[in-house]
């Protein structure tokens, strides 16, 4: 068995402990006689394998009790209807478009409502984070809408916006548990698991608990009603029912590790090698303005087209997987989420100084 270094922006790097956790409890899982997928998501097992994820996801990210935690299907995308069609009361939203998924949920949202795009970057490429401080925030938005790390540009928000006291509704996909968060400061957190936390399938949704109602858009279906979900424990239908157990034993990893403080600091020892490294690289270069890059998401290009094309297939070849960036923007990108060790970072420096030295 040999395994590269997975720098994919996802699906993405998992824990090793967790998956050869799952390999050894795929024929048995804990003396059942069988496997986890195989299971009954109603059955007492699978009850305490949704429950303890639950309980962990709490702990690591201090949920208040006021707030639900929903896993549910549909992936990230999903949740670009659901939520106007769940929060827009007042038929307005505000969207700070800062990347392409902020984008398509805006634009998914201009199906339900007036959602008024208050701010943008997109005049520079999505490579920067725009003054939040004081935007103009309509008086009857129902809520705020971030995408709060732009996975394909690679900028985070380092302060949340001024939503003047509107509900904040923030996609956290590719920034999930990456380091600690203020639930309190979001009416809504959500993700995609596929990025920092899980196998694709499952969106986790954290919602405070005033939010959910039966008052929605007419014509919502069933499934994309929080409330739905929310009364049934996340268990109305056929849950990602394996998902979800791959997602508790990440929270068990993330635990043992120290908990998200502790990834908050090793994320950025990596993401500094990576970046201190683009400062004075005379062939590299860095997309983002420096006070908004993302921890988990590295966009690099050398201004030429077929140098990059030359660095993926040759750092490929040493082992070093998926650098190539986003087809929208081109270049390289190396995610460096909660799993990749730091020696796959100092592999990739090591591997670009040198790459820098044959080719410049
Ligand atoms: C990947 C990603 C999505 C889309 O996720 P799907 O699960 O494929 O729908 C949405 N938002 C962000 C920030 C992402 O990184």
């Amino acid at each position: 068995m040999s395994r590269v270094y997975n720098f994919s922006a996802g699906p993405a790097v998992l824990p090793e402990e967790v998956l050869k956790e799952a390999a050894d409890e795929m024929l048995d899982y804990k003396g059942c006689g069988m496997s986890v997928m195989e299971m009954s998501h109603r059955s007492k097992t699978y009850d305490n394998i949704i429950k303890e994820a639950e309980a962990d996801l709490r702990e690591l990210m201090n949920i208040p009790d006021n707030y639900k935690v929903l896993f549910l299907q549909g992936g990230a995308s999903q949740q670009f209807a659901a939520i106007p069609m769940n929060l827009m009361k007042n038929g307005v939203a505000d969207y700070i478009v800062t990347g392409q998924w902020a984008k398509k949920a805006y634009q998914e949202a201009c199906m339900y409502g007036k959602a008024n795009k208050i701010a943008t970057s997109e005049d520079k490429t999505f490579s920067y984070i725009p003054d939040c401080s004081d935007l103009p925030i309509s008086e009857d938005a129902d809520y705020v809408y971030i995408c709060e790390n732009n996975t394909i540009y690679g900028t985070k928000y380092k302060t949340l916006p001024n939503t003047k006291g509107k509900t904040l509704v923030a996609d956290v996909s590719s920034c999930f548990l990456s380091e600690p968060v203020d639930v309190t400061k979001y009416g809504v957190i959500y993700g995609g698991v596929q990025k920092n936390i899980g196998p694709a399938g499952v969106v986790i949704v954290i919602i405070r608990e005033d939010l959910i109602t039966d008052d929605v858009l007419p014509g919502t279906p069933t499934m994309l009603k929080y409330k739905t979900h929310a009364d049934a424990d996340s268990l109305y239908n056929t849950p990602p029912a394996y998902g979800i157990y791959i997602c508790g034993k990440v929270f068990k990893w993330l635990k043992k590790m120290g908990g998200l403080e502790v990834m908050k600091t090793r994320n950025e020892e990596k993401a500094k090698i990576l970046y201190d490294f683009l400062d004075e690289s005379k062939l590299f270069k860095g997309t983002v303005r420096k006070e908004d890059r993302s921890l988990m998401n590295v966009p690099f290009i050398t201004g030429n087209d077929e140098l990059d094309a030359k660095f993926v297939k040759e750092s490929k070849a040493a082992g070093l997987e998926s650098l190539k960036g986003h087809r929208s923007v081109g270049g390289m990108r190396a995610s460096i989420y909660n799993a990749m060790p730091k020696e796959g970072v100092e592999k990739l420096a090591a591997f670009m100084k040198q790459f820098e030295a044959e080719n410049l």
